[in-house]
């Protein structure tokens, strides 16, 4: 039998039905990787560095999986393109976002693949609902846990925990 290993990812919207892309995403996510460890709560927050754009919706989901790396990203982008998602400009507003923060304790520098996920350590809206579900996890590369990055993180874009 394969290894299984435990992934953390985030996942955005900020355009639509957010909440109800985040649930139908997280369905997929499951079907295509692998069953959930640990689900954060929904978190708002102002686009990072675009004040022209509709606010975010954030969730970490912690997933255990057999997938190879490659074969992770390729199951979170058909998950984004299933949402509808368009690649129009860098950065710009989007139906889905997943990204990779954490793959078990592997560090990954591909071209097509950094893991830990090279921004998390500067973005709050990524760090707090990772705190929420991964507080502990040791973050390759910065020597602290989850919970003193957050600690240590200077973005200050607001976080606020969100319910419908
Ligand atoms: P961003 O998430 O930075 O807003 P995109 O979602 O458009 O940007 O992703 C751009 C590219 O980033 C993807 O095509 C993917 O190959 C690459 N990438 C590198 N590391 C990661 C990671 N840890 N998680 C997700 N994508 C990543
Ligand atoms: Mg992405």
């Amino acid at each position: 039998m394969k290894p299984a290993f435990t992934v953390h990812l985030l996942l955005g919207s900020n355009l639509g039905d957010r909440a109800a892309l985040l649930a139908v995403a997280r369905q997929q996510l499951v079907a295509a990787i692998g069953p959930a460890v640990a689900t954060s709560a929904l978190y708002e927050t102002a686009a990072w560095g675009r004040e022209d754009q509709p606010a975010y919706l954030n969730q970490a989901l912690a997933l255990a999986t057999t997938l190879a790396p490659l074969a992770l990203l390729a199951q979170c982008q058909a998950v984004e393109q299933a949402a509808g998602r368009e690649r129009l400009e860098r950065w710009g507003s989007r139906t889905l976002d997943v990204d990779i923060l954490l793959y078990g304790e592997a560090q990954i520098d591909l071209p097509t693949l950094i893991v830990p996920h090279p921004r998390l350590a500067e973005r709050r809206f990524a760090l707090l609902p990772l705190a929420e579900i991964a507080a502990e996890i040791q973050v390759l590369g910065h020597r602290c846990t989850v919970a003193q990055l957050l600690t240590n993180c200077s973005d200050l874009l607001p976080v606020r925990r969100w319910s419908a």
